[in-house]
């Protein structure tokens, strides 16, 4: 059977720091499977143990259990300089006295390459980050994004088959980081090599990457591709991490063919997708996103029905609050066009539809 490289496996890696009474589990049987070529994103919030899982991979710690494989091989006791792995770390780490061209060398110099080799790739490296201009500048000398840059084409100087990314773009300003997001998806296209990027930022993670890890408490909680996470998250965890959420506690009135109608406590009832395999009988919690549900305002058919609390206009949507019966909050969210009918005022009774397809029950 054909199946796609892995560049890394972690294979139930667990990483305890401390002992006895003070021994903290930061990794707790991680196991993943990272494609070469691929861009993929570790997203969880700070303290998951996303850095930790790089710093494995990197070397630069020993797993307390679980194995680590690059392209097959276990990587368990090779040193940091021997991994055909690289960091760019969060904080660049460049030498400010040096020069752009002199930053970029350094790796192929600590390596002992032949001068005209370093010279060679150090201008590839900077056409590839379109830094040519400035490879004389001391580092101290440019902007923020520019260093951005340098500690990249650094980084990928070396030609490792890993490129490891802790939050690189945490430190720059919101423009900024949109246009390097691009071109750190411009760079793995070209090169690629594969990418493991860290980031604690949902709209990044789904921006930017082919497939998505979501950590939690030093668990991996999934693995999908953005469109995978977002629309059929598979804990409530994932579903409130990424993006907006409503959920809905139900009964399983009926379930057939990966469907359940749901009894909802006020009364009302609502179909429901389920993931593979589940054919629950008893209470769960469905998802729906805002934008899969309307506004009602007519006295038109609806599913759930309630009063409209607030209304927030975000330029590109408007969001309604509404306050459904029996007290649970809804979101709706549209998106504003020529004919958006905001016009709808706190205060009035409201119907709620719900997309077809849209409510997905969740696995806990
Ligand atoms: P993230 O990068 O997701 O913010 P980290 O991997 O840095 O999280 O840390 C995960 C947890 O492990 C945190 O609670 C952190 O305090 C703890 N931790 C990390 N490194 C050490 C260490 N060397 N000794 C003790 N605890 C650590
Ligand atoms: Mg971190």
């Amino acid at each position: 059977m054909p199946t796609e490289a892995s560049a890394i496996e972690v294979r139930a890696v667990s990483k305890v720091f401390g002992a006895g009474q003070s021994a903290f589990t930061a990794l707790d049987a991680v196991s993943i499977d990272i494609r070469a070529n691929e861009f993929f994103t570790l997203l969880g919030p700070s303290g998951c143990g996303k850095t930790t899982l790089l710093r494995l991979i990197a070397g630069f710690e020993y797993p307390t259990d679980g194995e680590i494989l690059l392209s097959g091989k276990d990587i368990a006791l090779l040193p940091p300089y021997d991994r055909p792995v690289n960091t760019v770390f969060q904080s660049y780490a460049l030498f400010p006295h040096l020069s752009v061209a002199r930053n970029i060398g350094f790796g192929l110099e600590m390596q002992g390459r032949p001068k005209a080799e370093i010279a060679a790739r150090v201008d590839e490296m900077l056409r590839l980050v379109h830094m040519e201009e400035m490879r004389n500048r001391r580092t101290s000398d440019i902007s923020g994004g520019q260093q951005q840059r340098v500690a990249l084409a650094r980084a990928l100087a070396p030609a490792p088959k890993v490129l490891l990314l802790d939050e690189p773009l945490s430190a720059l300003d919101y423009k900024l980081r949109k246009e390097m997001q691009i071109e750190l998806k411009r760079l793995q296209h070209e090169t690629g090599i594969t990418f493991i990027f860290v980031t604690h930022d949902q709209e990044e993670a789904l921006t930017m990457s082919d497939r998505i890890a979501v950590m939690s408490r030093g668990r991996v909680l999934q693995v999908g591709s953005p469109q995978e996470i977002y629309d059929s998250p598979r804990v409530r965890f994932v579903a409130d991490f990424i993006g907006e959420a409503n959920f809905l506690d139900g009964r399983v009135v009926h379930n057939a063919a990966g469907q359940a109608r749901l009894a909802l406590p006020c009364g009302a009832e609502i179909d429901t997708i389920l993931p593979d395999g589940m054919a629950p009988d008893g209470e769960v919690t469905a998802m729906i996103r805002p934008e899969h549900a309307e506004i009602v305002s007519d006295g038109g058919p609806c599913d759930l029905e309630g009063t409209l609390e607030n209304v927030v206009y975000f330029g590109t949507d408007t969001h309604f609050h509404v306050r459904l019966k029996g007290g649970l909050p809804f979101v709706v969210r549209l998106q504003n066009g020529p004919s958006s009918a905001t016009r709808l005022t706190p205060g009035t009774h409201v119907g709620v539809k719900i997309d077809e397809a849209a409510a997905k029950v969740l696995r806990d």
